[in-house]
């Protein structure tokens, strides 16, 4: 719990798409937050900015090379400024009420895991952590009292409207899924499709990997993952609906037959606003929905054949071992060789199955253990990609 009036905020991953939404959100009340660190990887010009605007005491980039740059763009404000993975962990554990870990894929893992050893209020946006790394975290979390508030759109849903405290009388959880924009394509159709049509998504605006990921339909699939270890329910209590308004954020199902849902606007300003103002709520700049506007809520199975990545997360989970940290490397990987045009949109499912299938390791059992996996399951992924370049 968080008992200062004016709550001090670090945010990881601040000139992302998360991190700008948050700073929004905080432009809107400043007189309720303060900025402790800020942090990005190389978009230093827009951190430089949001530092001098929001009074930060620290910023930092992850890329050592850019450390000039950024002392420089800062001078004379008196932020300090720093450089490097370690400054990034350093970052994450100065004292701050809140943490929204706002990075983009596993490099989140460490400064993640950082803040929560600090037994802090953390945001977590960055799903990738609790793909990688799920129990590790779990359990971090659960030594050191710290508090986990889902800014997923789905799982913040399902944390507004489950009984934690009776999980027992929970039959399942059902996440939306909006189906992204390929929903309606056929095999041959997705065959060609550019990374511009990917990460054009038709109700949210986010940043490039998750856009790709709700494409392929991977992203329900990692949300599978973050959320049997976020809510501690098993695969076969999770269901995964499609649901293309992205209305309803998700459900929780009762024994008794009722379903309680969160619905509004898809807007991540709002579960944001949550995760800030928890366990209180405060005034979100976003557009209400207006009900009797709503032409009709429509839902369907996914199909699994066109986006085989939700059986691949599925059977990730129920494999356990390393799949599920070897799965997030290897898409990592395939993501980034879709966005640079070397690997085919379906593609991208194939490379990540190849790689699990390759590889048998133990489950990690350290942070040290699952980043190894990681850059292990990363080299074989490149490795793939290199061989399905060749095959063209
Ligand atoms: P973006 O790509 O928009 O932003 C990522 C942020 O992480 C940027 O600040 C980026 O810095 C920083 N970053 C990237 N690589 C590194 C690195 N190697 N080391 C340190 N920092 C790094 O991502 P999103 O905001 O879209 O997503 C962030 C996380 O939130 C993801 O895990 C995503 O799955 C999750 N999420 C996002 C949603 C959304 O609507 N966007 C919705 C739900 C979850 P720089 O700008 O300098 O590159």
């Amino acid at each position: 719990m968080i008992d200062s009036v004016v709550r001090s905020l670090t945010i990881l991953g601040s000139t992302g798409s998360v991190g700008t939404s948050t700073l929004d959100l905080v432009s809107h009340h400043e007189d309720r937050f303060r900025i402790e660190a800020l942090t990005a990887n190389n978009n230093i010009e827009l951190l430089a900015t949001q530092a001098r605007q929001f009074r930060a005491q620290l910023a930092v980039t992850a890329n050592d090379a850019r450390y000039k740059e950024l002392k420089s763009l800062l001078s004379g404000s008196g932020i300090e400024v720093a450089a490097g993975r370690d400054a990034l962990l350093e970052a994450a554990r100065r004292p701050s009420d809140l943490v929204m870990a706002a990075i983009v894929g596993a490099a989140g893992l460490g400064p993640t895991l950082e803040a929560v050893r600090r037994g802090c209020v953390i945001a977590l946006a960055n799903k990738e952590t609790l793909v990688c790394a799920g129990e590790i975290m779990m359990r971090e979390v659960a030594h050191h009292g710290a508090t986990l508030l889902p800014v997923d759109s789905e799982h913040n849903a399902i944390f507004q409207v489950l009984d934690r405290d009776h999980l027992e009388s929970v039959e399942r959880i059902i996440l939306t899924a909006s189906g992204g924009p390929f929903r309606s394509f056929d095999q041959r159709g997705m065959e060609r499709v550019t990374p511009a049509q990917a990460v054009a998504h038709p109700n949210w605006e986010m940043g490039a990997k998750i856009s790709v990921d709700s494409a392929t339909m991977m992203n329900k699939g990692l949300e599978l993952i973050e959320a049997h270890h976020l809510f501690g329910l098993p695969q076969e209590r999770i269901e995964i609906l499609v649901h293309p308004q992205s209305v309803i954020h998700s459900l929780v199902a009762y024994v008794d037959g009722s379903l309680l849902a969160q619905l509004g606007a898809p807007d991540m300003r709002i579960p944001i606003a949550y995760a800030l103002a928890w366990p209180k709520r405060m005034q979100a700049p976003v557009s209400r929905l207006d009900l009797a506007e709503l032409v009709q809520l429509t839902f369907e199975k996914p199909d699994e054949e066109r986006f085989p990545a939700l059986d691949i997360c599925r059977d990730a989970l129920i494999a356990g071992g390393s799949a599920p940290t070897v799965l997030n490397a290897a898409n990592e990987i395939a993501v980034e060789g879709f966005l640079s045009g070397r690997l085919g949109f379906l593609e991208i499912a194939r490379l990540v199955r190849q790689v699990l299938e390759s590889t048998d390791w133990p489950a990690p059992t350290s942070l040290e253990d699952a980043l190894r996996i990681d850059d292990e399951a990363r080299i074989r992924a490149r490795e793939a990609l290199d061989d399905a370049l060749l095959r063209v």
